[in-house]
């Protein structure tokens, strides 16, 4: 920075050029002859003194040489007005060497603002504004050549030629820049074309003054060069830094087309009306016409070529992923319908596993990388015959060739390279993640479009299988999603007309084997298919949202059934399974702690029974409705405990009170030491915790006494009892010794319900 701040200092050289320039007029008013080299002399150093100043500035700060080019032209022309005005009052004829040293200016300060226009636009727009400004410039200089230069220059002769080629030159600059001056839409690039228009026209001006019959020199021209290079160098200093591309708004592009095309209309009429008023038209008119033409057309060839490479580059942005940069989906699906060789063609479907939940617990940007990473992995895998899509959201696509095994060894490569991919996402460490991959085959004239829709089946097939694993679509595929969509239909029915009903499976104190609660159980019989297993209707109802509705009949029924059974009387426990789809409704808790109210159950007589996947994403909405329903009272039990693959660390935040080991554990734990051994950790873990643990699926006497021998208060199974329909209810829990009438404050639920408060 320099001691005088920028906007001073530029104040100061227009202040001081102004009051030079009205000192000229006013000598030149009294003297003539002694104005010229009086403002030879004010006018160069006015031009040294703002050159100076630009090219000390542009040391300092080194920001962009083309600056520092014109500042060099204005101190060469100023330099030489300076001597030239000493050497005029002492004789010397034009051209003297000080107009020679000032002519050096003009190729310096052309190269210059040739560079200026470089830094604002790409090649191709920098030839564009050349040509517009050839176009002007061509016809400006036909039109100042007639009204003119004309009569007072000879074009037979080597000077001549010379000064129309002059005059041509000066005119472009002039239009040049004027067009740039618009497009950067910057005060400084403004302030620099006028000053440069008005040096100029002083130049074309002492030209004509010198070519005229009487000859000599002009101190008009002077007094106007007084002005040019100061108001050249102060829009030096003030304009802003170069522009980035993006900011470049249609609105200005517009604005300056409309521009040019407003000036071109002008001096076409103005040259028209020349040519009605004197219709001889010389070969120089038709020179400079004819050089405006020509780069007319050029200037047509290159918009068009500019609009033809923005529209590839808009339509191929069509067929992008912004985020990974591979084609997107509606690529692929132009890929897949433009393919006339269908032949050993094949869609993989790439799912990624737990995505969501990374994107919940890491956050949308580092889901955004991951997903950014595993794109290069993929394109990794593939060789150049297997493209990769994206999508959307966690899928990809690969479209590949070749036979079936060489499809199966890339499906196994991409679930590779998917759990490479994961763990290499810098400042996040471990990310556990996995895919599932449908493939299908293109089918030989079948419709393209249904190997997309084999694929997600295939892929859906995958994702049952658990994770990690890929399917091909085949037959079986096909079965089971017809079979889906079936049982989907007629749920949807069956949830109309409320066909799906609950049976009760009693929870029992190992110790006394009195039960202590049941366990509500959906069953369904449809009369077309016959009784669906809860496993299968459940998942078709999760995935296609009717779980909403199901699960609050369920939760109705159950309600109203416990309280029927005067469950709080008798100190039991009324558990009910839960999907995270209905969790997940705003307002659950609130409806459901409703709803107890209503009926008058004490909400510690309700469990809701949810598997620890709820847990693991600390974001997801369904952890906050748990609990709210925790804090209103609900007792809430995490479901097949031991069986996901979840981390405990969840057991520290979670509002749970019972932990329910899974059947696959419990059940092998006679036959397999480890089963047995997770068993008994998870049983201390549980009473260390002070949570209430059941075993799930006791189905003989000798397991039963392995759970009561390390210490599992409560159990569950066929051994005490199987589920039955509510009908049955009251016989059952009479049989395994639930007093209708004392209170058994010993119970699970007694201690559950004192906990709870
Ligand atoms: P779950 O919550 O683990 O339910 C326990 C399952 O174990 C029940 O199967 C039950 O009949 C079975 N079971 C109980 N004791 C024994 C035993 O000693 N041996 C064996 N082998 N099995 C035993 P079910 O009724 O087929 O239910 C399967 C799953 O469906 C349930 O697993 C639960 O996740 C889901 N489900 C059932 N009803 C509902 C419901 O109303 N809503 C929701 N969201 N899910 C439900
Ligand atoms: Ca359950
Ligand atoms: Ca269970």
């Amino acid at each position: 920075r320099g001691l005088v701040p920028v906007s001073t200092r530029w104040g100061l050289v227009l202040g001081v050029s102004v009051v030079c320039g009205a000192a000229v007029v006013v000598v030149g008013l009294l003297d003539g002859a002694a104005a010229v080299p009086f403002g030879s002399v004010l006018s160069g150093l006015t031009a040294l003194a703002g050159g100076a100043t630009v090219l000390v500035r542009e040391r300092q700060t080194r920001r962009e040489p083309f600056r520092s080019l014109i500042g060099a032209a204005a101190v060469l022309w100023g330099l030489g007005q300076v001597i030239a005005g000493v050497q005029i009052p002492a004789g010397a004829s034009y051209p003297t060497t000080g107009d020679l040293v000032s002519t050096l200016a003009g190729p310096v300060a052309i190269a210059g603002l040739g560079l200026s226009l470089r830094r604002i636009a790409e090649p191709q727009a920098a030839l564009r504004f050349t040509c517009e400004g050839l176009v002007a410039g061509g016809l400006g200089a036909a039109l100042l050549w007639r009204a003119a230069f004309a009569g007072v220059v000879d074009t037979g002769t080597g000077p001549g030629v010379l000064s129309v080629a002059i005059l041509l030159v000066e005119t472009a600059v002039v239009a040049v820049l004027s067009v740039a001056a618009l497009r950067e839409d910057d005060p400084g690039m403004v302030t620099v074309a006028v000053g440069v228009s008005l040096f100029i026209a002083a130049a074309v001006f002492t030209q004509y003054v010198a070519l005229s019959p009487s000859g000599g020199w002009s101190w008009e021209a002077r007094a106007l060069t007084c002005l040019a290079w100061p108001l050249v160098c102060a829009g030096l200093l003030r304009m802003g830094g170069a522009r980035s591309p993006q900011d470049e708004g249609y609105a200005l592009e517009r604005r300056r087309t409309l521009l040019f095309a407003g000036v071109v209309a002008l001096l076409l009429v103005a040259l028209l009306w020349s040519v009605v008023i004197d219709p001889t038209v010389d070969g120089v008119t038709l020179v400079l016409v004819g050089t405006s033409l020509v780069a007319a057309v050029v200037r047509d060839v290159v918009v068009a070529l500019q609009s033809g490479a923005l529209l590839d580059r808009v339509r191929s942005m069509a067929y992008v992923d912004v985020l990974t940069g591979l084609s997107n989906r509606r690529a692929l699906v132009a890929e897949l319908t433009s393919r006339d060789d269908a032949s050993e063609s094949w869609v993989l479907t790439l799912d990624l596993d737990n995505f969501k939940n990374v994107n919940g617990q890491l956050g949308h940007s580092c889901g955004d990388q991951l997903l950014a990473q595993m794109a290069r992995q993929l394109e990794e895998v593939c060789r150049e015959d297997q493209r990769v899509f994206r999508l959307g959201g966690d899928e990809f696509a690969v479209l590949a060739t070749g036979d079936r095994p060489t499809v199966e060894h890339l499906a196994e490569r991409l679930v590779l390279a998917v759990r490479v991919a994961a763990l290499a996402v810098p400042g996040v460490g471990r990310v556990a993640l996995g895919a599932s991959v449908g493939i299908a085959p293109m089918m030989q004239g079948g419709a393209t479009l249904s190997v997309l829709a084999e694929s997600a089946v295939a892929l859906r097939a995958a994702k049952e299988q658990g994770r990690n694993s890929w399917v091909v679509y085949a037959d079986q595929v096909a079965a089971d999603s017809e079979r889906r969509r079936l049982v989907e239909a007629r749920l949807r029915v069956a949830v109309q007309n409320r066909q799906v009903t609950l049976h009760a499976q009693p929870v029992v104190r190992l110790d006394t084997g009195t039960v202590s609660g049941v366990e509500m159980l959906a069953r369904w019989t449809d009369p077309e298919l016959g009784p669906v297993t809860p496993a299968e209707f459940i998942d078709v109802a999760e995935a296609s949202s009717l779980i909403v509705a199901l699960g609050e009949q369920l939760l109705e029924l159950a309600i109203s059934t416990a309280v029927q059974h005067r469950f709080h009387e008798r100190d039991l426990a009324c558990a009910v399974n839960v999907s995270p789809v209905q969790l997940r409704v705003p307002g659950f808790a609130d409806d459901l702690l409703d709803r107890v109210q209503q009926h008058g159950l004490p909400a510690s007589r309700l469990i809701l029974e949810v598997t620890e996947q709820i847990f693991v994403s600390a974001t997801d909405p369904a952890g906050a409705e748990l609990q709210r329903l925790a804090a209103g009272g609900v007792v809430v039990a995490v479901d097949d405990f031991g069986a996901g693959s979840a981390a405990l660390g969840y057991l520290r935040r979670m509002p749970g009170r019972i932990l329910k080991l899974d059947r696959s554990l419990v059940a092998t734990m006679l036959s397999d030491r480890r089963s047995a051994a997770i068993v008994s950790s998870m049983a201390q873990l549980g009473a260390a915790m002070g949570l209430d643990v059941v075993a799930e699926g006791i189905e003989d006497e000798a397991t039963a006494a392995a759970c009561r021998a390390v210490g599992i208060p409560y159990g569950q199974g066929w051994l005490y009892a199987r589920d039955v329909p509510l009908d049955d209810l009251e016989d059952l829990v009479a049989d395994l010794g639930a007093c209708p009438l004392t209170v058994d404050t010993s119970t699970v639920v007694g201690s559950l319900a004192s906990d709870a408060t």
